[in-house]
């Protein structure tokens, strides 16, 4: 496999980063993960543009955005596949061994794996943990990941491929990686940005393109909706068929398999050239 590591392309084996740099030693880091297919990377603009906030938000000077699109075409037309995960990780860097920030400036690393489709429907818990809608990092898609990772164990555990966090208000939030929409009288409902979700680039297309209301739903919504699905960039629109104890009988319902009938027939729209 060949990867892109400062400044160009190398092999994985050779690809080094030092022992200090701060997206190891404290999370000092911002990432994406960008769907291509055929080599074709989808929604790569927002999926920059997010890169960037998410930068800014930790202080992080702006990533070259020519640089990271010259190292998602060398990666993919280096590793061909039919469908693969681009990452793009941006991290603080070699530093210091603490939490100030050194005067190297910052890693960038690109790299890209096989994926698959993934199944219509699965399984969700809800996680007693809470998402703080009011942190530092809040919204910023950034490297300090673990507690996600911790809910995801717990989720593999009981059967589930997702697990759900509410905010520190009680209401809804989103996934360890992915958003959640749920269906109440016909209409479809996520919560809002507030909420203290990550502002998903999938989330944003269903939105777009479904009409779904940004609502502050409070966490039993999951136990009265009529249909329950997540988005992601590596899940598309994906149905919930159980959440916790609670059985989704026919799941994909009406409302979410034409939200998957529109992102099947519309994404195609957005990938780039
Ligand atoms: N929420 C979290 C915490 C995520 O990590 C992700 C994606 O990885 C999402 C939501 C979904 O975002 P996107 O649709 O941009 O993949």
């Amino acid at each position: 496999m060949r990867i892109w590591l400062d400044g160009g392309l190398r092999d994985l084996e050779s690809a080094h980063v030092s022992v200090f740099d701060h997206g190891l030693t404290v999370g000092d880091g911002v990432f994406e993960t960008v769907k291509a297919v055929d080599g074709r990377p989808f929604a790569l603009t927002r999926h920059l543009d997010r890169l960037t906030r998410s930068a800014r938000g930790l202080g992080l000077p702006d990533p070259d955005h020519a640089e990271v699109r010259e190292a998602c075409a060398a990666v993919l037309e280096a590793n061909p596949m039919p469908l693969g995960r681009l990452r793009i990780t941006y991290t603080g860097g070699h530093g210091p061994l603490g939490s100030d920030r050194g005067e190297h400036g910052p890693t960038l690393v690109v790299a890209v794996g096989a994926t698959t489709r993934r199944p219509d429907t699965t399984a969700v818990i809800t996680v007693p943990w809470t998402r703080n809608e009011r942190g530092a990092l809040t919204g910023l898609k950034t490297t300090s990941y673990a507690e996600n990772v911790v809910a995801l164990a717990r989720a593999h555990e009981h059967g589930a491929s997702e697990a759900l966090f509410g905010n520190t208000v009680g209401q809804l939030c989103e996934g360890t990686g992915s958003n959640v929409f749920v269906v109440l009288g016909g209409e479809i409902h996520t919560p809002p940005v507030a909420s203290g979700c990550l502002p998903g680039i999938t989330r944003a297309l269903a939105v777009e393109w479904t009409g779904a209301k940004e609502t502050d739903l409070p966490l039993d919504a999951l136990s009265r909706a009529d249909e329950i699905f997540l988005t992601s960039t590596l899940r598309d629109v994906q149905a919930v068929h159980r959440v916790d104890d609670r059985e989704l009988p026919g799941a994909p319902g009406p409302v979410t398999a034409k939200a998957m009938r529109i992102f099947d027939e519309r994404a195609g729209e957005d990938l780039d050239p």
